[in-house]
């Protein structure tokens, strides 16, 4: 197979002139430096974009301050939703067009640009408009003595807490946008978005069609520059209310020390991690390698929820090993633009590096690659689907994540064990055992430390189920209903008559 042809619309768009979107328009800004942006699939740059500065910032903040307190304030909470809604159904009707960028921008298939991506970022803001017109606060029985007759009602109110700062990283440009100002704006919030600068380009897209679904001016805003610098300066603005961040544990550190430094300013985090999956005895040999695959090598492992550290029992481990090895051997690499492509590239060089560079230090370490463990050659930036079997819990890989097609596999003989070496990890963001006896399931299930446990499924991101990591994987929850007590504040309010 080859490569999809381009729609028109796609080539035009990657011809502008890129830069911001800010207060409704699409602007270049006051900046003289310019980032490529590169195709990680051939390592091309494919458009050109204006950094940002202060005063970029100052514009967005001040844009997003005015529209919540003016133009997004008016909007009615189930016009908001409407406005989501509508946002939803233009996602839909430029599926194509957005994919294809999406592929380019971070070499996503295109196939899971499509199916993932596109389509369940426009069912997740069909979740949240939903709630729009459901948020509110309760009528309280005031609980102490009346001394001289007197009476108390009472009752809380849900209010939004202002503009949100949205962080975004590079492996989900829309979809984890999406979540951000989905939830801000359903709240009653507005919203400045940074994007990750390796895929700057598809939420200025997207910003113009949440024009067009209605959204007022001012009220979704994008910057686009380094992390670094527009980072702390966003969160350091005096408008700056919450700041929602998606990203690595190091960088979520220090977006968490400045929000509190800057006067308490209201955070969720949603971190990195080394996300385990157990299999009992149970499980067959095929079912085992199917569930690794499905938990290890979606996206090319670059989905925070994904498995890394995988136990199986002895028993099983090396036949398991052996097909692993065959599956992955046969999975199709090649251009994120041919729909037949299993696995594209990682998503920038940089990532690249870091995860040879874990390789060789796993290699260093007497781990044993079992299969993989290379780049593959071609002007992207591929690295073989890999098996790496570890010597013991505290090998590098059991440890530190790669974010990249790397699993890393260790024998257990007995579960408590198993369940102690899934546990002893600073991380809790996700997990999964696999098992035919579910009695069994239930009872490990409250012993996982981790926020989203899957039984007999991994990687499954339902809006209606909260998303956040335990431990050092965040502070917060995503979707359900949780979201709404990350995006309000939560006012009570007592009468005396
Ligand atoms: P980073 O933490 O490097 O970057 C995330 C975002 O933060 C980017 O937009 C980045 O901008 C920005 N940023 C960088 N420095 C700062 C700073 N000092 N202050 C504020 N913002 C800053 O992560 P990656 O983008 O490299 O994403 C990969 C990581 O994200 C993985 O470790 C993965 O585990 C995690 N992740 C977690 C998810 C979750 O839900 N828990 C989901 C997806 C990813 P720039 O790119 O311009 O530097």
């Amino acid at each position: 197979m080859t490569d999809i042809t381009l729609l028109p619309q796609v080539t035009a768009f990657l011809g502008r002139e890129h830069g911001h979107y800010i207060s409704g328009r699409l602007l270049a800004g006051a900046g003289t430096e310019k980032f490529a942006v590169v195709n990680p699939a051939t390592g091309q740059a494919i458009a050109q974009v204006v950094e940002g500065g202060q005063e970029e910032v100052d514009a967005a903040m001040q844009a997003a301050f005015a529209a919540f307190h003016g133009a997004w304030a008016r909007v009615s909470p189930m016009e908001r939703g409407n406005c989501l809604m509508r946002l939803a159904d233009l996602l839909q009707a430029h599926r194509e067009e957005l994919a294809q960028l999406e592929s380019l921008c971070s070499g996503k298939t295109i196939q899971l640009a499509r199916g993932l991506e596109i389509d369940m970022a426009a069912q997740f803001l069909r979740y949240f408009a939903g709630w729009s017109s459901k948020i509110s606060g309760e009528t309280l029985n005031v609980s102490l003595p009346s001394f001289r007759g007197e009476q108390y009602t009472a009752f809380t109110r849900r209010e939004p807490l202002g503009v949100v700062v949205g962080i975004i990283p590079w492996n989900f440009s829309i979809m984890i946008a999406i979540w951000k100002l989905a939830a801000a704006l359903t709240c009653g919030c507005t919203v400045v978005l940074k994007p990750s600068e390796y895929t700057p380009l598809t939420m200025l897209r997207v910003a113009e069609l949440a024009q067009e679904a209605g959204i007022p001016d001012g009220t979704l805003n994008v910057v686009n520059g380094s992390g670094a610098r527009l980072g702390p300066a966003l969160i350091a603005h005096p408008h700056c209310a919450k700041v929602s961040f998606t990203g690595s544990v190091p960088t979520g550190i220090a977006v968490g020390k400045a929000a509190m430094e800057q006067g308490i300013v209201r955070t969720t985090l949603e971190l990195g991690g080394k996300n385990g999956a157990a299999f009992l005895a149970d499980v067959s040999v095929d079912k085992m390698v199917d569930g690794i695959i499905e938990a290890g090598y979606l996206n090319q492992g670059q989905i925070c929820a994904a498995a890394e550290r995988f136990y199986l029992p002895d028993s099983h481990i090396d036949a398991v090993l052996e097909k692993l090895t065959q599956r992955l051997g046969a999975m199709k690499v090649g251009s994120s633009l041919d729909e037949t492509t299993e696995v594209g590239p990682l998503a920038n060089e940089a990532h690249y590096r870091k995860v040879l560079g874990l390789f060789d230090k796993a290699r260093a370490e007497g781990s044993q690659i079992v299969c993989g463990g290379h780049a593959l050659a071609g002007p992207g930036f591929f690295v073989a689907p890999t098996a790496i079997r570890a010597t013991g819990p505290d090998d590098l890989l059991m440890r530190e994540e790669t974010f990249g097609p790397v699993g890393t596999f260790l024998a257990y003989d007995d579960e408590e064990q198993m369940i102690a070496m899934m546990n002893d990890s600073p991380y809790g963001l996700a997990a999964s055992l696999w098992t035919n006896d579910l009695s069994k399931a239930m009872r490990m299930i409250p012993r996982i430390e981790a926020g989203t446990v899957w039984i007999n499924m991994h990687t499954f991101l339902d809006p209606a189920l909260p998303f956040g990591g335990m431990k050092s994987s965040g502070i917060g929850r995503e979707f359900g209903s949780a979201f709404i007590e990350h995006y309000t504040e939560l006012k009570s309010v007592m009468v005396r008559y």
